[in-house]
């Protein structure tokens, strides 16, 4: 049988494999629509993130397919079990807080922690009927309700796309418009260690508001057969302001004496290296004529915890079934996309990255983040409410409220 991808034309071309694309593939299949997955890189390749995979991750695959989540639940060399986190306050008092396992019946772990290495092979693994490799999407035009998609292999004609090629790509430039909007953008720098002291046995992720990099934070994620994912993320407007120079700041924060001890054995293994996180701060358009925009390409990554990888694979769920509709109705105009895809994505996401802003902002007064994390260290009703905020958005919206404060320093 002559293989699909030989094909010149297809339904959805998605641009990029990476969570986003690999999601909105998974989804296109399950809907029986034709596509094509392009990818400019060859798996495995690597991504700079922190790679930590969260509750949303782990949803996402319960969602989609129980059977890949146990896969991940058994692949413990690649796949680190995670059970909370860890925040380190700016006065450098710690509080730990398991993530809450409510929604969790099959028993896996809350979250995990994977080089994206594995784990975006891994995704790529459960797509590779529609994956095409090397195959680098220059530019694309639209006639008569056709894409026409030039790509350093081969021509290929549309009805839409999905553009899922991340932040920073020439192609989403060019096409999309994307820009770096500094107040809502972040630069993250990331290196792999071996040899950390103080992991958490249990896989909990640390993340540290060291006082002079805020709102940004420093972490520390341990990683499976002893080696930890360590790194700085930084509003790229403070950059700017403060003409930061962020690898200097990381060599800054290595040695801070909370931390000096505990690398004092560690060996950097590669280099460090940096890469841009578009924050879902404020509201974009999300679609066009013919295109819709998913994950980073979209710029969802939640502002106050970096965290981009849940968003990317649920934008590009969502972007699948759009495009399912659209085909569908033959109509596959802006207004029409606007209704079944930017809005819906903004329904499931907006209150949560609103809210998130909204902590990054407060994040700037060391003395509050100070305050919860003193008081919740001595109270075990405070200690379980932040537990369910990280699942309850309603209950993380008391974190805005000054009464929240308020009762904390009255009690
Ligand atoms: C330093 C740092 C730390 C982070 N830490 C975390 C974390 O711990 N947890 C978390 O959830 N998120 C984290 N994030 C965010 C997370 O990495 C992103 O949100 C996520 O990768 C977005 O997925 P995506 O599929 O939209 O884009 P990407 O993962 O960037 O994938 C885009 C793909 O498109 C391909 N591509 C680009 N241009 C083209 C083209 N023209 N033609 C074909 N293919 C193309 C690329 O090769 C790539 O494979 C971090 C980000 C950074 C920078």
């Amino acid at each position: 049988m002559k293989n699909k991808l030989q094909s010149k034309n297809t339904d959805v071309v998605i641009v990029g494999a990476g969570p986003a694309g690999c999601a909105a593939s998974m989804h296109l299949s399950k809907l029986g629509v034709d596509h094509m997955l392009l990818e400019k890189e060859c798996f495995p390749r690597d991504k700079i993130c922190g790679d930590a995979l969260s509750g949303k991750v782990v949803d996402f695959f319960r969602k989609t397919n129980t059977t890949w989540l146990n896969e991940i639940d058994h692949r413990s060399a690649q796949f680190l079990p995670s059970n909370g986190v860890i925040f380190g306050a700016p006065n450098k008092q710690v509080l730990k807080v398991p993530f809450s396992t409510n929604s969790n019946q099959n028993k896996q772990a809350p979250g995990f922690i994977s080089r994206r290495i594995d784990f975006d092979t891994f995704l790529a693994s459960k797509v590779k009927n529609r994956l095409m490799e090397n195959t680098e999407v220059l530019s694309a035009k639209r006639q008569n309700d056709i894409w026409e998609i030039q790509t350093n292999q081969r021509v290929i004609k549309s009805k839409i796309i999905i553009s899922a090629a991340g932040a920073q790509s020439n192609w989403a430039r060019k096409t999309h418009n994307f820009k770096i909007e500094k107040d809502h953008f972040c630069a993250g720098l990331r290196a792999y260690y071996n040899g950390v002291s103080g992991l958490d046995p249990q896989g909990f992720i640390e993340l540290h508001f060291v006082k002079d990099i805020l709102p940004g934070y420093f972490w520390i994620f341990p990683m499976a057969e002893g080696y930890a994912n360590i790194g700085l993320g930084m509003l790229s407007s403070q950059i700017s302001k403060d003409k930061i120079n962020l690898k200097q700041k990381l060599q800054e924060v290595l040695a801070l004496p909370q931390f000096k001890e505990r690398f004092k054995s560690a060996n950097l293994e590669g280099e460090i290296l940096g890469w841009g996180l578009p924050l879902g701060s404020k509201k974009r358009p999300l679609s066009d004529d013919g295109i819709l925009l998913t994950g980073d390409a979209a710029s969802l990554i939640d502002p106050f915890t970096g965290e981009g990888i849940g968003n990317a694979l649920n934008s590009g769920k969502l972007a699948a079934e759009c495009a399912h509709l659209a085909i569908q109705s033959k109509n596959f105009a802006q207004s029409f996309l606007k209704q079944h895809y930017d809005q819906l994505v903004y329904q499931k996401l907006w209150s949560e990255l609103r809210l998130s802003r909204i902590m990054q902002k407060l994040v700037r007064f060391p003395w509050l983040f100070n305050l919860v994390v003193n008081k919740a260290n001595k109270n075990t009703t405070l200690r379980h409410t932040i537990t369910c905020m990280f699942e309850d958005v309603d209950l993380r919206a008391k974190l805005k409220s000054p009464k929240f404060y308020l009762n904390l320093l009255r009690n």
